[in-house]
């Protein structure tokens, strides 16, 4: 209990034993994924309060499902999360090096240096880092880029399968490729993934536009359509629904069929509407009346019912529309504009594709089980966030720790010229980053010291290559990871250590921990009578 009055109903814990905690903390999130990093990495599995199972190899995945309530642990599965959704990669390695950086924080601070100066130490080493890495960037061909797609997918999935969703995933990024003035990128959220369990996950294929598996609501209605102006309903063309308390009065004969001919007049009068803006593709997020759906025919034009809300999301964003909700107040500023629109038969199924000027793509995600087809669209969700950030930025860096090393021998020769205590703090740092090749290793079951010892020794001995000497786990053996095709985006790896940087600093700066104490009393609201 804290001495503090005002601080009585709070559990207090400071200065040293506060920081040994919270590194305790961040070692304990670190162990729970440490054996899952790279290709050798094992598999967790994870079983939520429902008791649904997901067997994952994904960091941020198992740290995300974790019930963790340690503010500190907290912070470092935030670090992570925030890596996801950068990067889309490197999760694993950023909790890692966070982790590495506090744990040889504590042994300067025993020592007697302060923390103040260890994070400033890190912080000097991390912008050193940033010039390093420009340095030791790689530029790409696209074969590359195959390989550092695949690379982000290790230990998920076989083979045939990695090899199989990164050309997918790249083929994907190009087709939401966009380029303006502030420079070109790539939206993932602009490629629709559709599960079709069934077939072999070799049957997994990109096509160009949007696919839904959805037929025209008239058979009469044309089957395909070249271009021509779309519009997006958020709503449907249907009579008005009754309200359930509402009453008509029949006085005379006649009224009701005055009221029913009143409902059809106003949907002619929407799809005549409808008509005079020259639509020829129209879809709707609800129902399309029976009636309606016999004038839209007439009218010539192909229309779609029942969309989901998203996929107008995605038509609306590819076809330059603006969905609207009241069918008489659109107006022609509110379409937008398709290449083509047609319906096909994919093994029984009918599916609608609309290919749109600002590109897109659907993936169709194939597998035997749905489980299966579950795991296609995961990997290819991370093929793709990373795919996409390659056309942003194409540098590769070599991957199986030798980037790691080559920074740590570089910082080393850094932190020498650091004149005050910092040096040590970058030091530290330097070898926090060696964490990589050394869990490498050991998930691949070789001696982890043994194995950097000789990373080290082969980057020094090396020619002008040397900096790409790393562990290919699957030789087992140092050698150049350029040509063993182990490649990692720049941006990932930048991200991952300024993240693990940033999540180590915060907590090194925590010198004081205040737990509000739960009240017993408070902590259920007493049965009333
Ligand atoms: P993260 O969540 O950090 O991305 P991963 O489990 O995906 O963790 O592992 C990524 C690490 O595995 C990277 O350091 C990468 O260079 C390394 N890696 C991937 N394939 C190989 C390989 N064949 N040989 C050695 N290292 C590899
Ligand atoms: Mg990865």
């Amino acid at each position: 209990m804290s001495d503090v009055p005002l601080l009585r109903d709070t559990e207090r814990t400071t200065g040293r034993s506060a920081l040994q905690n919270n590194i305790q903390a961040a070692m304990a999130l670190a162990s729970a994924v440490r054996s899952t990093l790279g290709p050798s990495g094992l598999d967790k599995l994870l079983i939520d309060d429902d008791g649904r199972t997901l067997v994952t190899n994904d960091g941020v995945t198992v740290l995300e499902s974790a019930k963790v309530e340690h503010p500190v642990a907290r912070m470092m599965i935030n670090a992570s999360s925030i890596q996801d959704k950068i990067a889309r990669d490197g999760t694993t390695s950023t909790v890692l090096l966070s982790a590495e950086m506090l744990q040889n924080s504590w042994h300067l601070v025993t020592q007697g240096v302060h923390p103040a100066i260890i994070a400033r130490g890190f912080r000097m080493a991390e912008e050193h880092v940033r010039e390093l890495l420009g340095s030791l960037a790689l530029n790409s061909s696209r074969e590359q880029l195959l390989q550092a797609t695949k690379t982000s997918l290790s230990g998920k999935g076989h083979e045939a399968m990695q090899s199989l969703l990164a050309t997918l995933a790249l083929d994907a990024a190009q087709a939401v490729r966009f380029d303006d003035a502030s420079g070109t990128s790539a939206d993932p959220t602009r490629v629709k993934v559709l599960p079709q369990a069934g077939g072999s996950i070799q049957d997994t294929r990109l096509v160009t536009g949007l696919v839904l598996a959805k037929n025209r609501i008239h058979q009469e209605m044309p089957r395909s359509i070249g271009s021509g102006k779309i519009l997006l309903i958020d709503g449907g063309i249907e009579r008005r629904a009754l309200m359930s308390d509402m009453k008509i009065n029949v006085t005379s004969t006649g009224v009701l069929d005055s009221f029913r001919k009143k409902e059809i007049e106003l949907l002619q009068q929407q799809v005549e509407h409808i008509k005079s803006l020259g639509v020829s593709l129209l879809a709707c997020k609800e129902g399309v009346d029976d009636e309606a759906r016999v004038l839209l025919n007439e009218a010539g034009i192909q229309a779609f019912r029942r969309v989901a809300r998203s996929d107008l999301d995605l038509l609306a964003r590819g076809c330059g529309a603006t969905l609207v909700h009241d069918v008489q107040r659109s107006t022609s500023k509110d379409l937008g504009a398709f290449i083509s629109s047609k319906n096909e038969n994919w093994a029984g199924v009918v599916h609608w594709i609309v290919e749109t000027e600002e590109g897109g793509a659907t993936l169709i995600a194939c597998g035997s089980t749905e489980t299966i087809v579950g795991e296609v669209e995961r990997s290819f969700a991370d093929a793709l966030g990373v795919a996409c950030r390659l056309v942003e930025d194409d540098r590769l860096l070599p991957g199986g720790g030798a980037t790691h090393v080559a920074l740590a021998r570089r910082l080393r020769r850094f932190a020498e010229s650091i004149p005050g205590r910092e040096q040590l703090g970058a030091e530290a740092f330097a070898d926090a980053l060696e964490v990589i090749p050394r869990v490498l290793a050991e998930n691949a079951g070789l001696d982890p010291i043994d194995t950097l010892l000789k990373l080290v020794a082969a980057q020094s001995n090396g020619g002008a290559d040397a900096d790409q000497i790393g562990l290919n786990v699957l030789a087992r053996n140092p050698s150049n990871m350029v040509e063993s095709g182990v490649l990692e985006p720049y941006g990932i790896a930048f991200q991952s250590i300024a993240g693990a940087t940033e999540a180590a600093i915060s907590i090194l700066r925590i010198d004081d921990v205040l737990w509000a104490r739960q009240d017993p009393a408070m902590a259920e609201v007493p049965e009333m009578d």
